[in-house]
């Protein structure tokens, strides 16, 4: 796990910084110290030149951006240069809630600091406070081309769309695990698991359990635990997506285990397999080409394995409690594969449930509507995504390379599914425009339960 918001250099942790950043070494993978002003960045490049898992930031929080201007580019450009274990600009942003500089100065520094991050193409860590409009338009109008990451993120819905948008990272520290910041965990199911990151902001803001106290870095796993319970994810889950998220964020090394491309990936108790790239859809919402890691997994496949490898990976089926053909592409699209595949599970483990998911347009990729009737026996289910409620809705977003007859043979598939005695589940995604009422109508009308699924910015989904 990825402390990556810490001030660990900072005075409060003068009497015991070394007991710290030795814990830190047992139990975290690493810690971004972030600097405030330029001789307190200094102070965390010398922190973080004394451990190898200690990384630091060059930067100028907005308090004392009245004691610097544009002019000053050089100056933070030199001291990010002056080590490498520098990994980030900032914290750079807009605090209007306690005003300790004025805002034009505010933002001459956070634009300052914008181009010193393009420059050494390295990411920016925002602060903001009060600022969320302010910070959601300078974010859609200045930040074209450079990463970065919202820092203890509070909430704001338009922040959180402009920095999506904008392809940047969203940040939770200890208050999510707040008791009164419900609006605030909600927000995080709107975050791509590829944008989600963790901190502490420690020595403030300690999360629940521990509140009151000093905050350190190891207590980001409250946080953690806090969101995996909340997104019904496991612990592990969290930790490996928010890891391989900062390490890519702050071009730290991923281990060779996280950069591999994953034919089988493991989601809490589940097993899932990613058996393609391709698809007969396009999408607007989905990450496919633009994003190679979901859920803290490569599974940008750049190949097509055999069955036999699939197999392998599995081993034992028994130990999941359900196994689940959804990765990059569309299962359908290698049947023989998938039928393989799903055989040799229930030959295996005959109770243990196979759910394939799935467009839906089988029949039109397989030119085979037998298919069904091949799978009885070892497939059990099918989460079908249909994402719209009429042809119209479904040819404007979800595009299928068949075109005309599309709706109709996705239509067939449920139903005839259905008919052969297999449980089955429709779902969309709830993008801007989607049809809610219609949608359930559509599920009330095939007879099949659905499952609404929260919309996911990423990078202008419109575009
Ligand atoms: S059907 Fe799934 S994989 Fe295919 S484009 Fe749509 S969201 Fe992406």
């Amino acid at each position: 796990m990825i402390d990556t918001h810490a001030h660990l250099h900072f005075p409060q942790f003068d009497g015991d910084r070394e007991e710290v950043i030795r814990e830190c070494e047992e139990k975290l993978d690493a810690v971004i110290t972030v600097g405030c002003e330029l001789e307190d960045s200094k102070r965390a490049i010398k922190v973080a030149e004394s451990s190898k898992k200690i990384f630091a930031t060059v930067g100028i929080h907005p308090h004392e951006a009245k004691n610097y201007s544009e002019r000053d580019y050089e100056k933070v450009l030199e001291t990010a240069k002056s080590s490498r274990k520098v990994v980030a600009i900032g914290e750079a942003g807009l605090d209007f809630y306690r005003n300790l500089s004025p805002k034009e100065k505010q933002y001459e520094v956070l634009k300052m600091q914008v181009e010193v991050a393009r420059e050494l193409s390295l990411p920016v860590v925002i602060h903001t406070r009060n600022a969320a409009k302010e910070m959601a338009e300078f974010i859609r109008k200045e930040f074209k081309g450079v990463k970065g990451v919202v820092h203890c993120f509070s909430g704001e819905k338009e922040l959180l769309e402009a920095a999506l948008d904008e392809g940047l990272y969203i940040s939770y520290s200890g208050i999510f695990t707040y008791p009164k910041n419900n609006s605030l965990r909600e927000t995080v199911k709107f975050v791509p698991s590829s944008r989600l990151l963790v901190e502490t902001d420690s020595p403030y803001l300690s999360p629940q359990p521990v509140r009151g106290k000093r905050n350190k870095p190891t207590f980001v796993a409250y946080t953690a635990k806090a969101i995996a319970d909340y997104l019904g994810l496991s612990f592990s889950d969290i930790d490996r997506i928010t890891t391989v998220n900062a390490k890519r964020l702050f071009s730290l090394p991923l281990t060779q285990e996280e950069e591999k491309e994953r034919l089988v990936y493991k989601v809490g108790d589940k097993l899932y397999i990613n058996l393609t790239t391709n698809c007969p859809c396009s999408c607007k919402f989905c990450f496919r080409g633009k994003e190679d890691f979901i859920l803290g997994y490569n599974l940008n496949l750049k190949r097509e394995p055999i069955a036999q490898e699939y197999m392998y990976r599995i081993k034992n089926p028994k130990i999941y409690s359900e196994i689940v053909f959804c990765g990059y592409g569309e299962p359908f699209e290698r049947f023989k594969e998938l039928k393989e595949i799903a055989s040799w599970v229930k030959k295996f483990s005959k109770e243990t449930p196979v759910r394939v998911d799935t467009c839906g347009l089988a029949f039109l990729i397989t030119k085979n509507k037998e298919v069904l009737d091949e799978l009885k026996g070892v497939v059990d289910s099918f989460s079908v995504s249909v994402n719209a409620s009429n042809p119209e809705e479904y040819y404007k977003v979800v595009n299928p390379k068949f075109g005309k007859g599309s709706w109709e043979s996705l239509i067939e598939f449920i139903k005839k599914a259905k008919e052969k005695g297999f449980k089955v589940v429709i779902t969309a995604v709830d993008y801007p425009g989607f049809n809610r009422e219609g949608f359930k109508e559509l599920a009330e009308e095939l007879k099949v339960p659905y499952r609404i699924r929260p919309f996911k910015r990423f990078k202008r989904w419109e575009s």
